[in-house]
């Protein structure tokens, strides 16, 4: 490519189209050429910064190019995002084109803080934070905020205040993610609004497509986050967003073309139609957090703390809440169960087990009534197990049935029915079926989960968005759905049939940015109460304890029944009883979304190393045991090529050689 001489100042390579300056003959014609070329100059000559992360491996390069700011992320020379676009596209003017880079001011932020509910009890987080300041016309109209650690970029943006106004709407943001050519996705489509159930979606409930190829757009509406690429050699990138409250709109991954992926607001149909896609802030104001996760192996991805790491608590908690475990008869037992009798006799399963709740599904108003569900709770008292009760979130954005109904979508009833909650002494709520993603029903979330706290309640969300930072933001949050769970085992056996498949994706993808109430670990044979009939579980016993650890949520509600004390062989049982529900730390060990997954995590001085394999050939994988100390007890739960499990104590080596057979699982722990 030719370089041009404009001035003294500048020498570079021009665009295609700028070049037919040169053929200019007459005098006064070059020198409009070279005016308008100096305008095309001063937007073609890009200013451009970089910065790094604190290991000085992640390199991101900012620019203005064209007068559009982009950026791009390398991961040491390999590049990982290619040249993206940043902007905001506002009410108040288009911060998309026409921008100049004034500079970026670079220094480093660290945090250390506690996060006892999710991934990792203790968190030190350091990264390089950089404000990159950008003008149109002259005039300073937003910062780029980017934060990179050794494992993630984020970046938000920052809305100046402005004289004249007070408030903003946000339209659109060029926000983009160009990925390498020949990248692989797995993603779930977003649905579209106002369909599915009693047209409750978009719910976060839809199959993954994996192992695909970029360029599509899901079903026509994108992709909910998070979302796995895979770059072949390269490595892997995991794209997210978090700090999502009621000051802003959740958005989806949008396909541009090709490898180039945009932020997408909601759809204009969710909720019913009520409330703007577009996201009315207040000035000054931040913006969610998007957020890249990436490296040459899935450990970021499985280890990371992004979206935690970007937030902050947003009230202080109003009670020490207690996480934990309990038992579910819905899952088994579905709408008949909820009734006064089989929740009492779960209530004395859940004592059994050693669980701290009953989760009473829906229609409780109705089957059991107010008054007995308050006996139930004083029952629950004397065993050490609290309730959980389910709710319709429904004002007007769903046709589901499912009763109580109208109590959670405005505070006075809301309010109401959580102090009646606090005087029978409830542990929790689930509140199912919401309207989407726009900033009505973010504020809702927000609104039911800070109203709760004032009761002491504990808040587990379903037929939902995803958590976006929700486990630091909001001390009462102890779990959402957001996935395909384990409802769907009971509603058809291919959902059964691809159980390890989707596991195998859970654990790199959806549990990797926030808990993900599954509700699973079934030991029953068949999705009955008389274990007889129904659909089945083509999954081993071994891999039922698998998932309670792969799974992360701080409050499970596994799909165990009161027949499996004796009917489940008594090695599953006492594991169940053991597990924990909080972690200290996680680390991936081995996998491949959609194929097969180990990963360890730590409770005190346990850890505990959990396997499934989803291929159709046995898995041999060799596991490194450096955790623990050379001849620790350990207990290995393990598969026969039947399937049929069983537990063993060895003495811990440096590593250990084990096969694990199509849809069965592998547990080690140190005694
Ligand atoms: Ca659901």
């Amino acid at each position: 490519m030719p370089f041009y001489f404009v001035n003294n100042a500048y020498l570079c390579t021009l665009e295609q189209g700028t070049k037919l300056i040169i053929y200019q003959i007459n005098m006064k014609k070059i020198i409009l050429g070279v005016l308008a070329l100096a305008s095309v100059w001063s937007s073609a000559w890009a200013t451009e910064k970089s910065f790094t992360s604190p290991d000085g491996k992640l390199t991101v390069v900012v620019e203005d190019q064209n007068g559009i700011a982009t950026y791009r992320v390398n991961l040491g020379a390999t590049e990982f995002i290619g040249s993206s676009p940043l902007g905001l596209n506002t009410n108040m003017g288009n911060y998309t084109t026409d921008l100049t880079l004034a500079g970026c001011e670079v220094k480093t932020v660290k945090e250390s803080y506690d996060l006892r509910n999710i991934k990792q009890s203790h968190v030190d987080y350091e990264a390089t934070e950089a404000v990159c300041s950008f003008e149109q016309k002259g005039k300073k109209v937003m910062d780029v905020i980017f934060r990179v650690s050794n494992r993630d970029v984020a970046y938000r943006y920052r809305i100046l205040p402005q004289r004249d106004t007070k408030v903003c709407i946000v339209n659109e943001e060029a926000s983009g993610f160009k990925l390498p050519e020949g990248t692989i996705t797995f993603m779930c489509p977003q649905s579209r609004p106002m369909g599915g159930f009693a047209r409750t979606s978009p719910s976060y409930e839809t199959s993954y497509t994996d192992d695909d190829q970029m360029g599509k757009n899901g079903w026509g509406e994108g992709y909910s986050f998070p979302c796995l690429f895979h770059l072949g050699d390269k490595g892997w990138v995991l794209i997210s967003e978090t700090g999502v409250d009621g000051s802003y709109v959740a958005s989806r991954l949008l396909n541009v073309n090709g490898g180039l992926y945009k932020i997408g607001f909601p759809q204009p149909g969710e909720c019913n139609g009520w409330g703007s896609t577009s996201a009315s802030v207040a000035l000054p104001c931040e913006t969610p957090w998007r957020t890249i996760t990436l490296g040459t192996t899935l450990a970021p991805i499985v280890e990371t703390t992004v979206p935690f790491d970007l937030v902050a608590p947003k009230y202080k908690a109003s009670q020490e809440y207690i996480y934990g475990k309990g038992s579910w008869s819905w899952i088994i037992g579905m709408d008949a169960s909820c009734n006064y009798d089989e929740q009492k006799r779960y209530i004395d399963f859940s004592a059994a087990m050693g669980y701290q709740t009953v989760l009473i599904d829906a229609l409780w108003d109705k089957q059991i009534g107010y008054d007995k569900i308050a006996e139930l709770a004083a029952y629950g008292k004397t065993k050490g197990v609290g309730l959980f009760l389910w709710y319709n979130s429904n004002g007007t954005w769903n046709d589901a049935p499912q009763s109580p109904l109208g109590k959670m979508d405005k505070s006075r009833e809301r309010r109401a029915e959580m102090a009646w909650m606090k005087s029978v002494g409830i542990r929790g709520i689930k509140v199912d079926f919401f309207g989407g993603d726009k900033q009505n029903m973010m504020q809702l979330y927000e609104d039911i989960l800070s109203d709760a706290n004032d009761f002491g309640i504990l808040v587990i969300f379903h037929g939902c968005t995803l958590p976006r930072g929700w486990e630091r933001m909001y001390p009462n949050y102890a779990a959402s759905e957001a996935v395909l769970a384990s409802e769907n085992l009971h509603f058809g056996q291919g959902a059964c049939d691809a159980e390890a498949h989707n596991a195998a994706l859970h654990t790199f993808i959806r549990n990797t940015v926030g808990s993900m109430d599954f509700g699973g670990s079934t030991l029953n044979k068949f999705y009955n109460a008389d274990n007889k009939r129904g659909t089945h579980r083509v999954t081993s016993d071994v891999y039922a304890l698998s998932t309670a650890v792969l799974f992360q949520s701080a409050v499970q509600h596994f799909a165990l029944a009161p027949n499996n004390l004796t009917d489940a062989p008594a090695w599953a049982i006492d594991f169940m009883k053991d597990v924990p529900t909080t972690w200290d730390e996680v680390k991936f060990m081995d996998g491949y979304p959609g194929k097969y997954a180990i990963i360890a995590r730590r409770a005190g001085d346990h850890w505990f190393i959990a396997g499934i394999n989803a291929d159709k050939e046995p898995l041999k994988a060799t596991i490194d045991l450096s955790m623990y100390g050379k001849g620790a007890e350990l207990l290995v739960y393990s598969d026969d090529a039947q399937l049929n499990g069983g537990v063993t104590t060895v003495k811990a080596k440096k590593q250990m050689v084990v096969t694990i057979p199509t849809n069965g699982g592998l547990v080690i722990v140190n005694k």
